[in-house]
């Protein structure tokens, strides 16, 4: 150990400062001794103040509303409405035990990954989305840490600040300030039951500098809208014209109740416009936080690069475990399963809005994904439903936090709360909204 000679008259004044303010006791001839709370307070750092700092860095800090929901969450016994991830008891828990049990008679690369990601899981992916119609190759593959970290990537790799986003009205709620605090410009197409509307997409985007355009085509977060074959092909059309590429964001694509959803927007891409976001997020576990983006092979080159730089890869285990579900077929039985579940609870969770809700308000009625999209019969203050739900243990998404301009709104999931919470939850919704309506 290296040692350090210090001068004893530096220790005797830093005694003094010490004893000054007030962090040491001195008694003459009694030595010397720490004040309670001493080393608790120079260890929290009570002196640094920290405030302008918290508030300095480059990414904004969440809506108040969207902290709190992400705190609440973890509360014990909440109802969760809102939650958009499976329910536990549809994850799956006894597939991944045995996986992982097996662990031992199979070599597991547990270092840093290549930067695309684990070359056994890209593997996998270009056979897994070519049920999508997406013909790609392992190299134009690139594994990220959740699809939400694909969004981040883009928009820092690919587009200069202040580049225009075009986004549906509404949108998902976390791509909105993760877009903001790339500083990034955020404009809204509108969506009618057919998907976004090409009126929407103006010729002037063709001329701004880096603007691109985010979709959810599939069982669409928050509005469960599909986009319909016909509005892919004029969309694809409309974007190759105005030279505008396109981000697909397809978490809930495999999610369908009776028959899969038209083929993805990257299928029909024959220009390479397309950026193809994938997740294991909402079909398998969100906490294995993979996810994937298809693209052509020099941007996906830069963006694994700038991966590196990010987080210098997603987990190795949790890519190696991806990896085996999809080669064992583990994925593939339990995203069926899953299917069938979620319609079922659908259906019951159906039920239960319209015996509750039916003079409130107006919905989607699913055909997959996670999502009532609630049409409020009169708008009302967002902030006290959610307030006056939370205070009896319900927990919502409002759905002013996917559209800054919507107090008519809510978002309801039915994948996560069991049905007895699930009733229990949306009676409170009705009270609520009545007492609010007085
Ligand atoms: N896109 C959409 C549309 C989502 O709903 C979500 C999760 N709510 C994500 C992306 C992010 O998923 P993850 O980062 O967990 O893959």
């Amino acid at each position: 150990a290296a040692t350090f000679s210090v001068n004893r008259s530096t220790v005797v004044t830093a005694t003094e400062n010490l004893i000054a303010e007030g962090l040491l006791s001195g008694n003459k001839g009694g030595g010397t001794k720490v004040i309670n709370n001493t080393w608790s307070l120079l260890a929290a750092g009570s002196h640094m103040n920290w405030s302008s700092y918290v508030e300095a860095g480059i990414y904004q800090p969440n809506s108040s509303t969207i902290r709190h929901i992400n705190e609440a969450e973890f509360q014990r016994g909440i109802i969760r409405l809102g939650t958009g991830e499976l329910a536990p008891d549809l994850l799956p828990s006894d597939q991944l035990s045995e996986l992982f049990s097996g662990m031992k008679h199979r070599s597991v690369h547990l270092g840093y990954e290549h930067p695309k990601g684990n070359g056994e899981l890209r593997q996998e992916l270009a056979k897994h989305v070519k049920k999508r119609g997406i013909e790609t190759s392992p190299s134009s593959i690139l594994i990220v840490s959740g699809s939400l970290q694909a969004l981040q990537l883009i928009s820092i790799g690919l587009l200069p600040p202040g580049a225009n986003i075009l986004a549906e009205k509404p949108s998902y709620l976390y791509s909105l300030p993760l877009f903001q605090s790339a500083q990034m410009k955020i404009t809204g197409v509108s969506l009618d039951k057919e998907g976004i509307q090409l009126s929407s997409l103006k010729n002037q985007h063709e001329k701004e500098k880096g603007t691109v355009l985010y979709t959810i085509p599939n069982f669409h977060n928050p509005t469960n809208v599909t986009m319909s074959e016909q509005r892919r092909q004029e969309l694809l059309h409309r974007c190759e014209m105005m030279h505008l590429p396109i981000i697909e964001d397809d978490a809930y694509g495999e999610l369908w109740f009776h028959s899969p959803p038209p083929l993805s927007l990257k299928a029909q891409d024959k220009n390479g416009m397309v950026l193809y976001l994938g997740t294991l997020s909402k079909t398998f576990s969100p906490g294995f936080r993979i996810g994937w983006v298809v693209g052509p092979e020099h941007v996906i080159e830069r963006l694994a690069d700038l991966k590196m730089q990010v987080d210098y890869g997603a987990s190795s285990l949790s890519q190696w475990a991806a990896a085996e579900a999809l080669k064992t077929g583990i994925y593939d039985n339990h995203v069926a399963s899953v299917r069938y579940k979620l319609k079922e609870k659908s259906q019951k969770a159906q039920a239960i809005l319209e015996k509750h809700l039916e003079s409130l308000a107006t919905w989607n009625v699913p055909s997959g994904g996670f999502y009532f999209w609630l049409t409020l019969h009169k708008p009302v203050s967002m902030g006290k439903l959610f307030k006056h739900c939370l205070d009896q243990g319900v927990l919502l998404n409002p759905g002013a936090l996917y559209d800054h301009e919507t107090s008519q709104h809510i978002r309801i999931s039915f994948a996560y709360a069991t049905l007895p919470e699930f009733e229990y939850g949306i009676k409170i919704v009705a009270k609520s909204l009545k007492n609010l309506y007085l």
